[in-house]
């Protein structure tokens, strides 16, 4: 047995693990396979089902705002233009006021190929695992990293095995090409506990580098934490704010009911209803609000009466394009907010945390998605300068991250305030339009934050110290201008007064 234990932990050629199969997960996999492909065997180890294995209920799933951060790293591995086709654009928040009035605010210049890309978050998922597979990624799916030996640099997964499975079984295999056979075979009778008629085998694998790409709950992470050895800082924290998703279908044609290409946003104050267009012609609407507590909240809707009344006052426009509002509403889960922080994102030279899993973000500037995609197009980057010594790349990666990272999960909170509070007030729109057509002429004296943010590859940090510049210098010219024109005033009344 202990042979046997031996012969499965030694390995040839070197390995990296990556840890969660989601969106950063599989696209570090590529980047991965694309750049050290021939010198190292990449797995991805994923707790949940095949999402291709998986109907996607039209517009159920969250969809997400890709922007140019997040198009970048699919550039670079070849994706962008399938990634763009499969989404919707949008050029704008479309604001739809309290009194019915509605507008479009543009994010930046569409000319110039500033917007936002709309795209199911299960298509983006199944683009990514297509091609980490056409790269030679081998992937695992119903396996769930349940600790890691950090001094071996070893890993260990429960298997989910639901008994009486359906044909999607088979088509796993299928799709992976017989690896899930030997993988199985490998590494059974480890441990076995059986739950109702679910079992788990407890399996391991040792690995060179340990990619932590599994999210906001990250294992990985909470691996790190326990260890002394690691000197590890976290630190979460949860918003009294809640959402629920809500789907508005297309119309019986198959045609958008609304406007497609923009995002949006009912804003309300403490509380806010935003909708994304998805390809099928349906949008997917997510209605943030305080859990409890506030005038209006979660807490306070128990009735299909008490919903029909929020409606009917705040978003009276959106009832009659969700007949099954009440169904929909009472049917989807409540899910909460949070936004994690941690230091350093790496362990020696063998383990790194990404994505949601480093610094998961509140979603209210559209970036957590972008900055994990990010986070993947450095890491190659640092391969690359670095020539793959890890510890190098590690350091490198925990250092230029963080700050960066910081810096929009700080941006997103405050994002919050101006989509629910301020994008209704008509000087707030006013100030934005004057913002955007400055930084159109004059780009380099008065770059507008949002567009630094979302339409460029300038780290966070320096996005916002060039973005302030800008305002510190707008601020001068409009005190010297008002001083000027005070100064006009003054001049013209003592003229006209002697002239007299
Ligand atoms: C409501 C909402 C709206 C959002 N909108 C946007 C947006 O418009 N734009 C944007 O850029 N971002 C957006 N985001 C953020 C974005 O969804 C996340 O930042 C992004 O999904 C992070 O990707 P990830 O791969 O790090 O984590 P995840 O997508 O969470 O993937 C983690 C994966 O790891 C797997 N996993 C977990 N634990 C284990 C384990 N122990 N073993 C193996 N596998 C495991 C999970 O099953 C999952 O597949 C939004 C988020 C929310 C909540």
């Amino acid at each position: 047995m202990e042979q046997q234990q031996q012969q499965q932990l030694s390995f040839s050629p070197k390995r990296i693990v990556v840890v969660g199969g989601g969106l950063a997960g599989t696209l570090e996999a590529l980047f991965l396979a694309k750049r050290l492909g021939n010198a190292y065997e990449i797995r991805v180890y994923e707790k949940r089902e095949d999402p291709r294995l998986q109907a996607e209920s039209s517009g159920r799933s969250i969809n997400l705002a890709l922007s140019t951060r997040g198009l970048t790293a699919l550039e670079k591995v070849g994706l962008a233009k399938e990634v763009l086709a499969s989404g919707v654009p949008m050029y704008g928040r479309g604001i739809h006021h309290m009194n019915g009035r509605f507008e479009i605010q543009p994010y930046g210049i569409s000319k110039k190929g500033e917007f936002l890309t709309s795209i199911s978050r299960h298509l983006l998922n199944c683009i990514l695992l297509n091609a980490c597979e056409r790269a030679g990624v081998l992937i695992y799916f119903r396996k769930a990293c349940s600790s890691i030996d950090l001094t071996n640099n070893v890993l260990y997964f429960e298997e989910a095995e639901v008994f009486n499975l359906d044909r999607s079984v088979d088509s796993t295999e299928q799709v992976l090409g017989g690896e899930f056979d030997s993988f199985s075979s490998r590494f059974t009778d480890l441990d076995l506990q059986v739950t109702g008629d679910v079992a788990y085998n407890v399996n391991m694998i040792k690995a060179d580098i340990i990619v932590g790409a599994d999210g906001v709950f990250s294992k990985v992470r909470q691996v790190l934490e326990n260890s002394a050895q690691s000197k590890f800082h976290y630190s979460q924290v949860y918003l009294p704010t809640c959402y629920k998703e809500l789907t508005i279908s297309p119309s019986p044609s198959g045609s958008y009911v609304m406007y497609p290409n923009c995002l949006h946003i009912w804003p309300r104050g403490r509380f806010m209803l935003i909708a994304l267009p998805n390809s099928d012609g349906s949008f997917t609407c997510t209605l943030f609000m305080d859990e409890e507590g506030s005038a209006v909240s979660f807490k306070k809707i128990e009735t299909s009466e008490h919903l029909l009344k929020l409606f009917s006052t705040y978003f009276k426009d959106v009832i009659p394009l969700i007949p099954d509002l009440a169904k929909q509403y009472f049917q989807s889960p409540l899910s909460f907010l949070m936004y994690t922080q941690c230091e350093p994102y790496h362990f020696k030279d063998r383990v790194v945390l990404i994505g949601d899993a480093a610094h998961a973000i509140v979603p209210f500037y559209g970036q957590g998605c972008n900055l994990a995609f990010e986070d993947c197009r450095i890491l190659d980057e640092l391969i690359e300068l670095h020539s793959g010594k890890w510890s190098e790349i590690l350091q490198h990666f925990s250092k230029s991250r963080k700050p960066n990272a910081d810096v929009i999960a700080r941006l997103a909170l405050e994002n919050y305030l101006e989509m629910a509070e301020k994008t209704s007030s008509r000087l707030f729109l006013f100030w934005k339009r004057i913002q955007i057509i400055l930084s159109e002429w004059f780009p380099n004296t008065f770059p507008s934050l949002y567009r630094l943010v979302s339409f460029t590859n300038i780290p966070y940090k320096d996005a916002t110290c060039i973005a302030e510049q800008g305002h510190a210098t707008l601020r001068k010219y409009l005190v010297c201008g008002m001083c000027l024109t005070a100064l006009g005033s003054f001049y013209g009344v003592k003229y006209l007064w002697r002239s007299k």
